[in-house]
């Protein structure tokens, strides 16, 4: 069967390894709509490979740009995000847009009874509860593309969820894996952005840094495989082969191992259930050797104690979590915040921000923004 897809964030790390499974497979994949922002070279390039992709830029100015330079209509900002989500040749979006800017063009793909293939964990973290209802209410299904949860979703296929004990993440530890307290108060962005094992934009690479990443990925198994947050655990693996596992009641545990490329998780959520040759490099166990399993360093990185807090209160806490982190993260990167500060901001904020057990859509966003503002 022949997938039509729209890749909203095409521009970005995600969205360039998309790229490359729908060039491996253009009898099964064709790219009807594609959305960039700033990177407006790459956008143009990518419109050009797919003459017939529909094609959303950042601004009008770069709209207008990109639409002369192609000769064909360009759409622009949530609007266009908007009528790309919806395009009624689509079967599917992937969401690889950053933050939480994906948050409505996701839930207006399920709307319209799109599949929905999440790579932007934040919009799950933010409002996991609303994107899984609103899909089960379209009976449409949203397919997880975190390589982690992409391997849960590969090890709980076929399996009674009742007999699920725990769901185990894997976490590579970041580049900070073997630091002390000391070390990290002088870390730079350039140190942080240079991810041992994975190749990925910078928001995603402090947050691995931080365990941050590994703190939202706890949030989103939740939501992604409806378990409570005391079933979803964290172990590290600084190989990152083993991409995650499930635990049962009988004591098996079930793991899915790939090469660190997210082409993988990638096709599989854009072909699922059908697995097909993809242009990932076989793994060879023999020549990697060993797989190392740690526990994860909580008294060094707050991240994952703060997430598990967040999860298990839920409302609006997550997305008070998730809006802060987003908020520190950049400050980081602009020099304004010392490392350890972005843990020290998310924590200050969850306890400012007025908590709400069962949000609306609007008390989320508006949880989001008081959270943005405690920084
Ligand atoms: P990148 O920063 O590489 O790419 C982000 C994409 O989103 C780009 O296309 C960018 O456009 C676009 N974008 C950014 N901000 C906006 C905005 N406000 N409005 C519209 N478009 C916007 O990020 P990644 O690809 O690394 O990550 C994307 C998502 O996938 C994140 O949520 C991340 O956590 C998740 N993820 C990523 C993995 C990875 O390996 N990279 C692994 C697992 C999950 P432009 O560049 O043109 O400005
Ligand atoms: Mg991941």
């Amino acid at each position: 069967m022949k997938r039509r897809v729209v890749i909203l964030g095409a521009t970005g790390s995600i969205g360039e390894s998309a790229m490359r499974v729908a060039r491996a497979l253009p009898e099964r994949i064709e790219i009807v709509g594609l959305s960039g922002r700033n990177n407006t070279g790459r956008l143009l390039e990518l419109a050009c490979e797919f003459p017939k992709a529909a094609v959303c830029a950042g601004d009008e100015a770069a709209a207008n740009q990109l639409s002369h330079d192609l000769g064909r209509p360009v759409l622009h900002c949530e609007e266009g995000l908007l009528t790309l989500a919806a395009l009624p040749e689509a079967d599917l979006v992937l969401m690889a847009i950053v933050g939480t800017t994906g948050l409505k063009p996701a839930l207006h793909a399920l709307e319209n009874e799109k599949d929905l293939a999440v790579a932007s964990k934040e919009i799950l973290v933010m409002a996991g509860e609303l994107v899984m209802a609103t899909a089960a209410k379209m009976g449409v299904r949203v397919l997880p593309v975190d390589s982690e949860h992409n391997a849960i979703f590969q090890c709980l296929e076929g399996q009674d969820p009742s007999t699920v004990k725990r769901l185990i993440l894997t976490c590579s530890g970041g580049p900070f894996r073997k630091a002390g307290a000391a070390d990290l108060a002088s870390v730079t962005p350039e140190q942080a952005l240079r991810h041992p094992t994975w190749s990925m934009g910078r928001k995603i690479s402090v947050d691995s840094a931080t365990l941050f990443n590994k703190g939202l990925e706890m949030i989103e198994a939740k939501w992604l495989f409806g378990m409570p947050m005391e079933q979803v655990d964290v172990i590290v693996h600084p190989q990152s082969i083993v991409h995650s596992m499930v635990e049962f009641l009988d004591g098996s545990i079930l793991a899915q191992l790939g090469s660190t490329d997210m082409a993988l998780p990638i096709q599989y959520a854009l072909t699922y259930p059908e697995r097909l040759t993809s242009p990932c490099a076989p793994l060879d166990l023999t020549a990697l050797g060993k797989l190392e399993f740690e526990v994860p360093r909580t008294d060094l990185f707050p991240a994952l104690d703060l997430a598990r807090r967040a999860g298990t209160a839920g409302g609006t806490l997550p997305a008070v979590l998730n809006a802060s982190n987003e908020a520190a993260v950049d400050a980081f990167l602009a020099g304004r915040l010392s490392f350890p500060g972005i843990w020290e901001s998310v924590a200050r904020a969850m306890d400012e921000v007025p908590f709400v057990e069962h949000p609306t859509l609007d008390q989320l966003i508006e949880a989001d923004t008081a959270a943005r503002k405690c920084l």
